[in-house]
């Protein structure tokens, strides 16, 4: 028998975690674990050890598939590219967009952008990193210069004191949980802050239930805390920051003092106290962040905030402090490091500077790119086809699922029935690619080389274990394919991932260093600007990346939630995800081992909510907003906070997103997934 174990990096969350496929007469059939992994030293969670059981599922697309009267046909290759070919050279580039993908490659991300720059010219470039931590890029950017963890994983077991706000890392990161729990064995103290009872918060040495929505107000009651008790570190404020002053003004207010915080919050006054002492009192602290502050109308505003506190307590640029938020896809840090975002190309270099934008046409050898201006977002790009048809008429999407994954989803249906023409180009035929013009099969991780850049801005690799189905191909095949149909075959001319990774090295200076070779055994943290470098673990030791070295302070207000309970809609709804499922479950759907741990959705009322609404444990129950209504099981528990409810969003029986709000950040363009108004009621059969 011919069996082999090829090391690569997990397709799940943006931890990292690395692993063997085992591979058995050309087949993938286990994973095993790959204790030399740099990340996670072999360890693996429930995902992770069952990653390899959608690969073979019956399920992939295996051949491009033409929809014709409204029925798919399969098709050759030949079929699709012409017709696709055709199609897209005639559209104008403004009425075109395309979606990149959290979950493919580096290499596969680049070259996305590089073709909707290059053969569309259309600045129309996005993918899901709008819907999960767009409000970081923008925040931390804004700050710091740099809109990325500032420390690593394995940092975290440095620090003191741990503050974790918005984030179940126990469950969505539980690799990450490793860290923590090892500094906690050294004696750190754990503060977690979540609407939720959750796996994390039952690990804390002080857990703040509170409601959601109210980050900013928590932040500036804290800060005001440790200024009235004289805790800010001032040396490192005079030195290494601006504009403490006009921080200073708004967070003394009477409007944050812990009384009115707590009132706000649902926070108990002496807990607040606490978490203030513990955070500056402690020789370093780290603050842990996720969805719970990004996905809001204030993600922005939630997140320099949190850069607030830290920069008021000193704990940047040393070990075990920082700022992390961690990211949600294997790929979303590496997507936006590739410029599949609409206003910066790979590296955040901006597309409205137009020496960059000369720079690259020089790079990719041609006379004329998009234009440079600020494409739409995802979020745009559905309002615009729902709510002005004709405007963005076609548009390509790779691997993205929006039918389920973005906020109010019978518009986002609306939308992407408006178009002229859709290309989706998945593993499977999702909810999004049932409604396209032309699908096309792609290859898994498992199938392909590549790199994926994890939350703490590690660059690892991916390392092909099988064929794809059929004829299925790897994402990077199927752009370059396209892009020398479109005319740029000089463009479009590589060979593998390797020599497409040699040219983002080429044309984003924090890759500079980079290739696979170096990459080899641990992968390298960006910054890493020469062939030299040993990368960048720990960012902003001497200065941070503002053209003058100094942190930034923000003075911000408090605002609640776009939508906020009212007589109507009582409560507040949250939505979130659960250790056993991912995303919109086109994977762990799959995964028999998964799919049986968690195989049906339900929303978490607390009890007393439940008595006063006369709805039992598992009772299947109807749950509206202004938006749109589900039937879905009840789970009645303590353990959410009185006046929210939670709903899980992987499920497409029980889609939360027909609920959700999609009133957006006005930066980071972010849908407010984690606050809205719903009504819970009893279903009275008829
Ligand atoms: Fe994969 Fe994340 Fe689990 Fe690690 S923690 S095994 S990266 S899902």
């Amino acid at each position: 028998m011919d069996i082999k174990y090829v090391s690569t990096t997990c397709p799940y969350c943006g931890t990292g975690c690395g692993f063997n496929l085992v591979v058995r007469n050309g087949k993938v059939f286990d994973v095993a674990h790959w204790q030399r992994a740099p990340v996670n030293g072999g360890k693996l969670c429930p995902k992770g050890r069952y990653a390899h059981e959608f690969i073979n599922s019956p399920d992939r697309l295996t051949k491009p598939l033409i929809k014709k009267d409204g029925t798919f046909v399969e098709a050759t290759w030949d079929e699709a590219y012409d017709l696709i070919a055709e199609k897209f050279g005639s559209y104008k580039p403004d009425e075109m967009a395309c979606l990149s993908s959290a979950r493919a490659s580096n290499e596969e991300n680049y070259l996305m952008q590089k073709f909707a720059r290059v053969a569309l010219k259309t600045p129309h470039v996005d993918h899901c990193a709008r819907l999960c931590h767009a409000s970081t890029v923008a925040g931390l950017a804004a700050v710091f210069g740099s809109g990325a963890m500032t420390n690593s994983i394995k940092d975290i077991t440095e620090s003191k004191c741990i503050f974790i706000l918005g984030s179940n890392t126990f469950e969505q990161h539980p690799l990450i949980a490793r860290s923590v729990i090892r500094a906690r064995g050294d004696g750190a103290k754990v503060i977690v802050a979540d609407p939720r009872n959750t796996p994390t918060a039952r690990q804390a040495d002080l857990y703040m239930p509170f409601v959601s929505g109210t980050d900013v107000a928590i932040l500036n009651g804290l800060m005001q805390e440790i200024i009235k008790n004289g805790w800010e570190d001032r040396e490192f404020i005079k030195k290494r920051t601006k504009d403490f002053e006009k921080l200073r003004e708004v967070v003394m207010k009477d409007a944050y003092s812990l009384e009115n915080v707590s009132k706000i919050s649902g926070i108990p006054v002496e807990s607040l106290r606490t978490a203030a002492g513990w955070i500056a009192q402690a020789e370093v602290a780290t603050l842990i962040y996720s969805m719970g502050i990004t996905q809001h109308t204030v993600g922005v505003d939630n997140v320099k905030s949190t850069a607030n506190l830290m920069m008021l307590t000193g704990n940047l640029g040393k070990p075990g402090g920082g700022v992390n938020p961690l990211r949600g896809q294997n790929n979303v840090q590496g997507a936006c490091d590739m410029g599949a975002l609409p206003n910066v190309y790979s590296g955040y270099q901006k597309v409205t500077d137009e020496a960059t934008r000369e720079k690259m046409m020089e790079a990719w050898g041609v006379d004329d790119i998009a234009e440079g201006k600020v494409g739409y977002t995802v979020t745009e790009m559905i309002n615009i086809l729902a709510d002005n048809p004709g405007e963005l008429r076609c548009m390509y999407i790779m691997g993205e699922n929006p039918m389920l994954s973005d906020p109010d989803i019978q518009h986002v249906e609306e939308g992407l029935r408006n178009l002229e023409f859709l290309v989706v180009q998945d593993i499977f035929l999702t909810e999004t690619a049932r409604l396209a013009d032309v699908v096309l099969p792609a290859a898994c991780y498992a199938e392909k080389d590549g790199t994926q850049t994890n939350t703490e801005r590690r660059v690892q690799r991916w390392r092909k274990a099988q064929d794809p189905p059929g004829e299925a191909k790897p994402d990077w095949q199927i752009l370059c394919d396209l892009g020398r149909r479109m005319g740029y075959g000089k463009q479009f001319a590589f060979e593998s991932p390797e020599a497409i990774f040699a040219e983002v090295a080429a044309v984003t200076p924090s890759y500079h260093g980079m290739s696979y070779g170096r990459l080899d055994p641990d992968g390298l943290h960006w910054p890493c600007p020469t062939a030299e470098h040993p990368g960048t673990a720990i960012l902003h030791r001497e200065k941070f990346a503002m053209p003058d070295g100094l942190g930034v302070f923000s003075a911000i207000e408090w605002k609640p939630p776009a939508e906020v309970p009212d007589a109507e809609y009582p409560f507040v709804l949250t939505t979130g995800r659960v250790i056993w499922q991912w995303h919109t479950g086109t994977m762990t759907r799959r995964s028999r081992s998964l799919e049986k741990e968690a195989p049906i959705g339900w929303i978490e009322i607390n009890l007393e909510d439940a008595k006063a609404l006369g709805i039992r444990d598992d009772e299947v129950v109807r749950a509206s907003t202004r938006r749109g209504s589900i039937d879905i099981p009840a789970r009645v528990t303590p353990e959410i906070i009185r006046g929210v409810m939670f709903i899980p969003f992987h499920y497409k029986e029980h889609p939360a997103n027909m609920l959700t709000h999609n009133a957006l950040d006005p930066i980071a363009k972010i849908p407010e997934f984690k606050a809205c108004a719903v009504k819970v009621e009893k279903i009275v059969e008829a």
